[in-house]
C-alpha cells in the first residue's frame, strides 16, 4: 500500500519506518525542512533502538521524506496524521496543527482516501476533522476518517510498534476498518514476526498482535484513559513509597508483593521522581478538560498530577537533608531525559529538579547517555551547569551524586571508581537504580526512594560489621 505520514516526530517517523518494514511504501512529511534534510541524508534525528537499521534498510527505497504535503498525500490511499497536540494555556490539547494539516489534505487529495488520526486527541476530534475536510474539499473527493491511536513508548518505540499489545482501529465505516486491517495484516497474522529479517521479538510480546475495532470516539477515549491510568499507577506507587519512607518498609518489597497479584501486575509500579515526557502531563490535562466539558468532574486526575509534582519537591528535600545547605554545593547529576532509553527531555522531571537546585545555588555537572544536546537548550547558557561526557566526569569533586533518569548503564557503573572521584560519598537515587546492599558495600551514604534513612543506616551497619569480621 502507498501510505503518507504527516509529522515526522517520535511517532510519525517510527510509524513510517515500521510501515515500510512490514512491506508498504511510506512517505514521511514534515514542515521542519532541517529535519527532512537530515532524514534524507539517512540520519535518525531521534535516539531510538532499531530506527537506524530501518532507515538504512528502507530509506530511498520504500521510505521517502518530503516537506511537500501536496506531493506526499496525492498518491497515498491512507494518510496518517501524527503532528504534535501540545497543551494550551487552559489545559486543552492544542489541535491547531492537526486542523491546518487537514485543511491542506482536503485541498491536495486525489481520489478517495482514508485519513487516520495517530496524534493523541480529545474525544470528539474525529467528528471535527470530518467537518474540516468537508468544508475545505473543493474537488468533491471522498474522505473517510479513522482514529488509530499510538501506544508506543519512547526508547522501545520500534518494537512497540511492530509487536504491540493491541492495535486500536477506531473506524466508523466498514471500508475504513477493512483498509486498516489489510495495512496491519503482517502484524495481525504473525507473518512479519516469522520473517528472517524481522526486528527481534521482545520477551514479553504476545504474538500475533490483536486488533480491536471500535468507533472513532471510543478509540480517542481508549488512548486518553490508558495514559491517565498509567500515570495514576505511577502516582499511586509514589504515594505508597512516601508511606514506606515514613513507616520503615521497603517499597521494592512492597511492589513485589502488590505486583505479583495478576489483577494488578508489576509493570508501571516503579517509584521515583515522577512521570514526565510529552504525553502523560499533557494528556492528563487534556483528559481533565474534556471530562469537565462533557459534564464530569474527574477530580482523581487532579490528585494524580498533584502527587507527581510533589514527588520532585520531595526529592529536592532529600538532597537538602543530605547536605544541610545547598548554596555552593557541587552536585553530579546522572540523567536528563524524561526516562531511560530516549533523548527526549520534554517535561523531564530531571530538568525540573535541576532547575530547582540551580535556583538554590548549586553547581551541577550533568551526564546523560543520549539527551545532552536537547537538554542544553533547556537551560540559560549562563546557568551553573556543565554537561560532561561520562558519569565519572560528573562525579569529579562532587558533594553528592543524584540519579534522575533510569538508564541501564548507570546500574553497571564501577562504584569504587565513582566513589574515588567524589568529595563526599553520598548518592541520592531518585530512580532506585542501585541496591542498598551494593551501595553500603561500596561505602556510600545511600538515600533512595521508598526506603527510610533508618533502614539504609541499618544496611551500613551490617556491611561494616561484615567488613570487621
Ligand atoms: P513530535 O513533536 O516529536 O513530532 C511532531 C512533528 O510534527 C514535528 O516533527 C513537527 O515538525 C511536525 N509538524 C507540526 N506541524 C506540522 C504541519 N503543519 N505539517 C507537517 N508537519 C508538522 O511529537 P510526537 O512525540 O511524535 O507526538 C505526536 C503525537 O503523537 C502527539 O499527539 C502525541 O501526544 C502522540 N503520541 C506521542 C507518543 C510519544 O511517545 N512521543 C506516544 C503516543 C502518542
Amino acid at each position: 500500500m502507498q501510505v503518507a505520514v504527516v509529522g515526522s516526530g517520535y511517532v510519525g517517523l517510527v510509524a513510517a519506518a515500521c510501515l515500510a518494514e512490514i512491506g508498504h511504501s511510506a512517505v514521511c512529511i514534515d514542515n521542519d525542512s532541517e529535519k527532512i534534510r537530515a532524514l534524507q541524508r539517512g540520519e535518525a534525528v531521534i535516539h531510538e533502538e532499531y530506527l537506524p537499521v530501518l532507515l538504512e534498510r528502507h530509506g530511498g527505497r520504500r521510505l521517502h521524506f518530503t516537506t511537500s504535503l501536496a506531493d506526499g498525500v496525492r498518491s497515498s490511499s491512507i494518510i496518517f496524521v501524527a503532528v504534535g497536540t501540545p497543551p494550551s494555556e487552559t489545559g486543552d490539547a492544542d489541535v491547531s496543527s492537526l486542523e491546518s494539516v487537514c485543511v491542506e489534505i482536503a485541498r491536495h487529495a486525489e481520489g478517495s482516501q482514508l485519513i487516520v488520526v495517530k496524534s493523541t486527541v480529545p474525544a470528539g476530534t474525529n467528528q471535527w476533522i470530518r467537518r474540516v475536510l468537508h468544508r475545505n474539499n473543493g474537488n468533491g473527493h471522498r474522505f473517510d476518517v479513522a482514529s488509530n491511536p499510538e501506544f508506543l513508548r519512547e526508547g522501545t518505540a520500534v518494537t512497540d510498534f511492530l509487536y504491540p499489545d493491541r492495535i486500536v482501529l477506531g473506524c466508523d465505516t466498514e471500508t475504513g476498518a477493512a483498509l486498516l486491517n489489510e495495512l496491519y495484516r503482517p502484524l495481525l497474522d504473525g507473518s512479519y514476526a516469522a520473517g528472517d529479517e524481522a526486528v527481534p521479538v521482545p520477551d514479553c510480546a504476545v504474538l500475533p498482535a490483536r486488533a480491536i475495532v471500535t468507533s472513532s470516539a471510543s478509540a480517542e477515549l481508549i488512548k486518553q484513559a490508558s495514559n491517565a491510568y498509567l500515570a495514576m499507577k505511577i502516582s499511586f506507587i509514589n504515594a505508597v513509597a512516601n508511606i514506606c519512607e515514613a513507616g520503615d518498609a521497603d517499597i521494592e518489597e512492597v511492589v513485589e508483593g502488590i505486583g505479583s497479584d495478576r489483577r494488578i501486575g508489576s509493570r508501571f509500579l516503579k517509584p521515583g521522581i515522577g512521570y514526565g515526557g510529552s504525553c502523560f502531563p499533557k494528556d492528563l490535562l487534556s483528559f481533565r478538560a474534556v471530562s469537565r466539558e462533557l459534564g464530569y468532574d474527574f477530580r482523581m486526575l487532579d490528585e494524580v498530577m498533584r502527587i507527581n509534582e510533589d514527588q520532585r519537591r520531595r526529592f529536592v528535600g532529600k538532597v537538602r537533608r543530605a547536605l544541610w545547605t545547598l548554596k555552593g554545593k557541587r552536585l553530579a547529576v546522572l540523567g536528563l531525559a524524561f526516562k531511560g532509553g530516549t533523548d527526549d527531555v520534554r517535561e523531564s522531571p530531571a530538568i525540573a529538579v535541576i532547575r530547582s537546585l540551580l535556583h538554590e545555588g548549586c553547581e551541577i555537572a550533568a551526564y546523560d547517555p543520549a539527551a545532552t544536546a536537547r537538554a542544553r537548550t533547556a537551560f540559560d547558557p549562563k546557568a551553573a551547569i556543565r554537561f560532561v561526557e561520562s558519569a565519572y566526569d560528573a562525579a569529579q569533586g562532587a558533594d553528592a551524586l543524584l540519579v534522575l533518569t533510569e538508564w541501564e548503564e548507570f546500574a553497571a557503573l564501577d562504584l569504587q571508581r565513582l566513589r574515588a572521584q567524589m568529595r563526599h560519598a553520598i548518592v541520592v537515587d531518585g530512580r532506585n537504580v542501585f541496591s542498598p546492599e551494593s551501595m553500603a558495600k561500596a561505602g556510600f551514604q545511600y538515600i533512595s526512594t521508598g526506603r527510610s534513612e533508618k533502614m539504609q543506616d541499618a544496611h551500613n551497619v551490617i556491611q561494616s560489621t561484615d567488613a570487621a569480621a
